[in-house]
Parts: C-alpha cells; structure tokens; sequence
C-alpha cells in the first residue's frame, strides 16, 4: 500500500466507522449466528497474492459484522460501559501511526511524560492525597491495561513488603513458611479478577461476606483478621471495591481503612466502573471517607471516562516499594540516567503502547464539564428506568440502583420466571442483558447503561421490549 493509497484506504475507514456509529440502532445488539460460523465464510489458506483493499473492506460487512455483539447499541446493557469516542479513536490512530515502545524514558520521552502528566491531570480531579503524585509526593500514577493487572503488581509489591518487614524482625527466617502464613482479603462481591491477580502472586485470599446491601463493612474485616492473627498469619493486603462488578454496591472505605491502619495493611480500593463518576463533586465522598487510609487505587477509563480500551489507571502512594517489587533490569534496558519514573517496574509489561495519548485528547476535547456530563447523564438514564420497572407491579428491585446499574427481577417465589425472561430477552436478540446472583441466592436482571449515544428514547424501546416477555416468562415459569 503506497502513501496514496493509504490516505483513500483510511477515508473509507472513517466513513466505515461513521456509518456504522450513526446506523446503530438498525443492528440487533447480539447476533444471529452460531459457534463456528466464521470458518464457512472465509478460505482455510491464507492467501499467496494479496488481496484487494475493496475485498478486505467488503468483507467486513460479509464475514465480521455477522459476527459482532454491538457492545455501542444503546440497547446493550451487559456487563459494563465500554468507552469509545471520537477524540480517543483519532489519539489511537496517532499512538499507532507514531508506534513506539515506552520500555524507558530515551525510548519515548513523550510517552512516559505525557502518561505523568495525565495520571497527575486525573488523580487532581479525583482529589487524591498528595502523596499519590510524582511531582509533589512519593507516589504516582501509571496506566495499566487492566483492574487485574493493578491487583497483581500491587499484591506483589504489598508481599515484598511484608517479607521484608518479616525478616527485619526475624533474620532466620524461614522464607518459604513466611509465604505461606501471608494472607490477604476481600469480598465475596469483588471481581473474580482479584482471585486470580492474588493466585497468581502466590497470596491465599479470603472472600468476606458483604451486608445485606452487597456492602462490605469493617467488623467483617477486623474479625477475619484476629482470626488469622490467632493462628499465626501474616494479614498483608485488602482489596475494597467501590461499585462491584454485580450490583454497583460500595464497600464501606472508612471502616475498612480503620482495621487496615490498625494491622499496617496495604488497601487497594478498586473502582474498575464507577471510580470514573468520581470526577464528579457529588460522589467525591465516596473516596474521600477514607482516602486517607488508601494505599493504591485504581479505575478503567475505557469502562466509563470515553477513553477506548485499553486504559487502566493506578496510583500508588509509595512508588519505590511498587518499583522494587515489580523490577525488571538488564543491561541494554539502561540507557539514559533520569530521575523519572522507569514505568516497565510499575506493570506487568516490559513493553508498552503510548496510551496517554487518547487519554490526553479526551480530556481536552470534551474537558472536565464534558466528561461530567456523560456520566451525570448515564446516572439519570439508570433512574429512568429504574422508574419504569417500579411502576410494573409484576417487577421488583433487587438491589439498590446505584450508578448507571439497575438490578432488577420478576416477582414471586424462586428464580425460574427471572431465568425465563432473561432466556427470552437474549433469544429474541434485541436487548442484552446478563444476570447476577444476589448473596440472598435471588437471580435478577443487570440493566446497565452502556452506550455513549442512549437517549431516554432507547432506554423506553429496551423497557418495552424487557416488559412485552414478562407475562410469557412469568407464565412459562409456573407451567
Ligand atoms: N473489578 C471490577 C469492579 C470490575 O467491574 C471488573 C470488570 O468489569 C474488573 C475488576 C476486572 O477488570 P479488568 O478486565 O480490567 O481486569
């Protein structure tokens, strides 16, 4: 492809793009076809001449569209937001047209001062401590490519150290049976990535039970705690969410950043989803009650901030013990002396993309208000439907709404008629939504508010057609 014909391949990208954005509302959000489809429509030998361009993009309607789940319908309402926007699309093509490898700062000055700068940018308008910033405290910030990652490098470097402060106390001891008796805590709401991330450092993680509201209160904490202590643990790391996974609930940071104090424990809060909503004044409190305690934290601005995946966001309050812990070196990795943070100790990857970059036009391009507006108009999407489903006495709330999350079931006894409409929504392919699983054991519906274009126009189209299978559902259930 010469310049020439590139500069004609990427107008019909843009154009591809726009008409597929504009023209969401005509695809159904999940498709119709089976497992296995693709291999049908495509050769089962890469091809020895290259292809035409005009080939390579029709096939894009005749082999993936076929085969997308339309995550940007605004009748989409699985899982989380996932962000996409115009300022963020045009940065990636940028980050890629430029491609470098951020390893170290000679590597790509612009890319590692660039993601400090909107890291500080972020965590200003957060009101995180000063300790959480490179410039005025020990900390920083630094871009990840996910919630799980930001657990694993912060469970290592919370375990590196508590051995250290172990064998400070003990210079005998016993590093294996060390490891072993260090423990570490969370929810049974959190997200099973925080399994995993602790599995995968070595750590044993406990899974505490929440309230009846989904919320993790201290007393839970403190007493796991002595119980661990009693049998000669190590009580090391505690991971608090702010908006779980299932209902949006928010654990209760102020208490559980007491006992965390008490037993000198790392606290990383993760707020994969709703820590975007914290730009906002209004729900600043629900960091701030016990910022003070926090040791690391961490959100997605792909989830909820229109920054397109991938673009995690962690702070740490001691940068040195994240950099110790997570360390890579070799001698051709050293080239240039510089007091700037070497960001390859800080995540999981040696290499890394130039990501700040989309996080840079976003800020600009819609500026604090802007992105406060999104998400101030999301939350009041959730309310709108929320108070559709309270005006259907067949319906009732599971949870409380909270963000741009609305848990909700069919009334009566048992799970079966739930299980049945979500069964019949998802075959009729016009809303998507996935279910949740309540402490009580109650199934409900996850309606969440996911797409950048709904209007209170979609979230009445994806009521009605949620509504039009209750009475089967309900129906089908008792048959
Ligand atoms: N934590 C929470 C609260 C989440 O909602 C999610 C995913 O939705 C995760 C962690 C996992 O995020 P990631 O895929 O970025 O590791």
């Amino acid at each position: 492809m010469d310049d020439e014909e590139f500069r004609a391949a990427a107008g019909d990208v843009i154009d591809y793009i726009i008409g597929y954005q504009r023209r969401i509302r005509e695809r159904a959000p999940l498709p119709a076809v089976t497992p296995g489809y693709l291999r049908h429509l495509v050769p089962s030998e890469a091809p020895e001449q290259p292809d035409s361009w005009a080939d390579v993009l029709a096939d894009m309607e005749r082999v993936i569209q076929p085969g997308m789940t339309h995550w940007h319908s605004p009748q989409f309402h699985a899982f989380c937001p996932l962000a996409n926007s115009p300022p963020a699309l045009l940065a990636e093509m940028l980050a890629h047209g430029l491609s470098c490898v951020g390893l170290n700062w000679e590597a790509a000055p612009a890319c590692l001062e660039l993601e400090m700068l909107v890291l500080e940018w972020v965590a200003k308008l957060l009101q995180l401590p000063d300790e959480f910033m490179t410039r005025t405290g020990t900390g920083g910030g630094v871009i990840t490519g996910s919630a799980t990652e930001g657990v694993l490098v912060t469970v290592i470097a919370a375990r590196e150290r508590a051995l250290a402060r172990l064998r400070a106390a003990d210079p005998e001891l016993d590093e294996t049976v060390a490891r072993g008796r260090l423990v570490a805590f969370t929810s049974c709401q959190a997200n099973p990535a925080i399994q995993r991330a602790a599995a995968t450092a070595e750590v044993r993680l406990r899974a505490l039970p929440a309230d009846s509201e989904c919320s993790w209160r201290g007393d839970t904490l403190r007493q796991a705690v002595e119980e661990e202590l009693a049998a000669g643990n190590v009580p090391i790391y505690v991971v608090a969410t702010l908006g779980t996974t299932s209902t949006c609930a928010f654990d209760r940071l102020d208490e559980l950043g007491a006992v965390c104090r008490q037993h000198e424990m790392w606290l990383h809060v993760d707020a994969a989803y709703a820590g975007a909503a914290l730009i906002c004044p209004e729900y600043r409190h629900l960091l701030q009650c016990g910022v003070q305690d926090v040791t690391s934290f961490s959100f997605n601005a792909h989830k909820w901030l229109l920054v397109n995946f991938d673009c995690g966001l962690l702070w740490v309050r001691d940068a040195s013990q994240l950099a110790e812990a997570n360390r890579i070196d070799a001698p051709y990795l050293d080239t240039a002396e510089t007091t700037l943070p070497n960001f390859r100790n800080w995540s999981l990857a040696l290499g890394r993309r130039f990501r700040a970059l989309k996080l840079w036009f976003v800020l600009r391009l819609y500026g604090v208000s802007g992105l406060q507006e999104y998400i101030r108009g999301h939350v009041q999407l959730a309310r709108q439907f929320e108070e559709l489903v309270r005006r259907d006495e067949r319906f009732e709330l599971a949870a409380p709404v909270s963000m741009g999350v609305v848990c909700f079931r069919l009334r009566g006894e048992g799970n079966a008629a739930t299980a049945e409409l979500l069964r019949r929504v998802s075959e009729a392919r016009r809303v998507y939504m996935v279910k949740t699983e309540l402490p009580t054991g109650q199934l409900a519906a996850r309606f969440v508010v996911v797409s950048r274009v709904t209007t209170d126009r979609d979230i009445a189209v994806s009521w009605e057609e949620i509504r039009r299978h209750a009475d089967a559902a309900l129906s089908g259930a008792a048959a």
